[in-house]
């Protein structure tokens, strides 16, 4: 009697499961068709892809070098080159950003550099295309060649 009722219930089980994979197979196709379709796919705004530097249209960005980034940056992904240069305005020396090198190979898009920026100098891109043949290849330096450090705009106060 026992095995009679396990035969049916096993039956049963197996309908069960026919059922699911003929839903599936009659309903709309939901998954991505990548690489095909590269140039459709638009990931989330907030999808941490990369880190970059913006640059305006006079090729300057927000980074003054200062190095909290790489301070806080938990596997030392990113390296803050500085060097000296003579202000010209006012004759002395300053520090200037020489090279902004990033390691997207360690990097784990925790965001705590750009969250600790105190100037919103780097931010997330949404490429997430990022293999390469070689480790090399994925450090990336961000300030673009002859870049140069954008003035900040003074805030007018209201008399
Ligand atoms: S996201 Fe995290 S691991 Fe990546 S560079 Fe920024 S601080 Fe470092
Ligand atoms: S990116 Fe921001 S925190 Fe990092 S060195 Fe430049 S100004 Fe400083």
């Amino acid at each position: 009697m026992r095995d009679i009722r396990e035969f049916f219930l096993g039956i049963w089980h197996l309908l069960q499961g026919m059922y699911v994979v003929m839903l599936n197979f009659i309903r709309p196709k939901v998954t991505e068709q990548y690489p095909e379709n590269r140039g459709k796919v638009f990931p989330a705004e907030r999808m941490r892809g990369e880190l970059v530097m913006p640059h305006n249209e006079a090729n300057q960005h927000k980074c003054t070098a200062c190095g909290i980034c790489e301070i806080n940056c938990p596997n030392g992904t990113i390296q803050v080159i500085s060097k000296k240069e003579v202000d010209g305005a006012t004759g002395k020396e300053k520090k200037v950003l020489d090279r902004y090198l990033y390691d997207v190979g360690s990097c784990t898009f925790c965001s705590v550099c750009t969250i600790s920026c105190p100037q919103d100098a780097i931010e997330w891109s949404r490429n997430f295309e990022h293999a390469m043949f070689t480790r090399a290849k994925l450090v990336q330096r961000l300030n673009k060649e002859g870049s140069s450090l954008a003035k900040k705009e003074k805030v007018e106060k209201e008399s």
